[in-house]
């Protein structure tokens, strides 16, 4: 964990070090009529957090992305990609690129989860991702609110709930059905608010890249019309700041939470041929199934699933490599497997409609795969035209984020330094 300090942000009044305040009233006082004009503060800088769900890095071509390419040609890239936390599912990672923390460190370590008091959570429950006690941590909305600025999400996991009692000043229940251009339509009228309740702090979120390349694959046609769609709907928010003289006074970060790997047809493993319910309670299934046995069948559980197996491994949480900061929170079962790339692991009730499709495609697998690199792309004042960085965490993201907003981060598993090559002086 590490801990920076009060960042030194010129474009906030309120850092501003006392000598260079007293400079100024000195410079005043020598100007005739000086002392009776209002100073004006410099236009604060905007922070825009786009998330494309799913968006691989190499998908930033001219071709399928033109206005996300342009971001980066204008800004810094990260040219391998970023890397996922574990597991590379969506909640878990758009969590840690809110709070810099490992998913082990702030709960929510699966899209699917079980907790011993407050029960269930799965990600279409609107009751519990709207409850506070599931989500560990502070996310950056949650610190700028705090900070006395205001915050609005066109949807981000946990920002529908009042994490430490507190909720982005706008925000919106998560509605799938709402369009790419509905939704950069809202943020264009956030922006558009007058300088006492314009958010200091947007989030965008797109899921339509993801939903494509799991029902069809990555790179199929269906998948490439998702990627248009919404790439027309991020140029729809930078030509309204273009046009209203604000683009140059915003830093836009675009991120993906994790890449995509295609499932061929066939390439399941069917749970109950592993274990039978009467043995282990699957928690989660997928890419990462989490068991949890049953009273009295605790070796039975382990002698069948721990190991090796055709397509996927298991471990005790305690065991897991050490890589995948993953195993020391109660949430997450005794049991942990992980699928071997392109391989899901279902129930046998759901194999007659998976038979019944084609290639798919999914996330979920080793952080560390090519396949599941995350994007990285950012414009805006604070960044250098043209720069490009190697891979580095997700949970960099955040002390990025922070240091953009002129907050100090709190404690978090990311390496505050990762940007400082990239980031204009100031
Ligand atoms: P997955 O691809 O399985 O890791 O999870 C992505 C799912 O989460 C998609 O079905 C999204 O529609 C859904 N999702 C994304 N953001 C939210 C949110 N804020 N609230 C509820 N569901 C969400
Ligand atoms: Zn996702
Ligand atoms: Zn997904």
């Amino acid at each position: 964990m590490t801990m920076l300090g009060q960042s030194g942000d010129p474009m906030h009044p309120q850092v501003r070090p006392p000598n260079f305040l007293r400079f100024l009233s000195m410079a005043c006082l020598l100007l005739a009529g000086c002392a009776n004009q209002p100073r004006t503060p410099p236009p604060r800088s905007l922070l825009l957090l786009i998330s494309v769900d799913g968006l691989r890095t190499h998908d930033v071509t001219p071709q399928l992305l033109p206005n996300v390419s342009r971001l980066a040609a204008d800004g810094v890239r990260a040219i391998d990609g970023m890397r996922p936390s574990y597991p590379s599912l969506t909640f878990p990672n758009h969590y840690t690129l809110v709070t810099g923390l490992r998913p082990d460190h702030h709960g929510i370590i699966q899209n699917t989860m079980h907790d011993t008091v407050l029960g269930d959570f799965k990600v279409s429950d609107e009751k519990a991702v709207s409850d506070s006690r599931w989500w560990g941590g502070e996310p950056v909305w949650v610190s700028v609110e705090k900070a006395g600025l205001h915050s609005a999400t066109m949807y981000w996991p946990g920002s529908q709930a009042a994490i430490t009692g507190v909720r982005p000043s706008q925000w919106r229940p998560y509605d799938k059905s709402t369009s790419a251009n509905a939704r950069a339509d809202t943020v264009n009228a956030w922006l558009e608010e007058p300088a006492a309740t314009r958010p200091a702090f947007v989030t965008l979120y797109f899921d339509e890249v993801d939903e494509a390349e799991h029902d069809h694959g990555p790179g199929s046609p269906e998948a490439v019309d998702a990627l248009h769609e919404v790439d027309a709907a991020i140029g729809r928010v930078i030509d309204t700041l273009r046009a209203r003289g604000q683009l140059d006074h915003t830093n836009i970060v675009l991120v993906s939470d994790h890449g995509f790997a295609k499932v061929p047809k066939g390439q399941v493993v069917i749970v109950e041929d592993v274990v039978s319910k009467a043995e282990a309670k699957a928690v989660s299934l997928g890419q990462v199934p989490e068991f949890a046995p049953n009273p009295g069948f605790e070796a039975v559980s382990e002698r069948k699933l721990l190991g090796r197996h055709d397509h996927f491994e298991c471990w005790k949480k305690d065991a897991l490599p050490a890589r995948w900061h993953y195993g020391s929170n109660p949430r997450i079962p005794p049991i942990v497997c992980q699928m071997d790339e392109g391989w899901d692991m279902i129930a046998r009730s759901s194999a007659d409609k998976r038979a019944s499709e084609g290639d798919r495609g999914s996330h979920g697998f080793d952080p560390a795969l090519p396949s599941m690199r995350a994007t990285f792309v950012a414009r805006g004042p604070a960044f250098t035209r043209g720069a490009t960085l190697p891979v580095f965490d997700n949970v960099d993201v955040y002390p990025l984020l922070m240091r953009l907003l002129g907050l100090k981060p709190r404690p978090n598993d990311g390496d505050a330094h990762t940007f400082d090559r990239v980031l204009q002086p100031r």
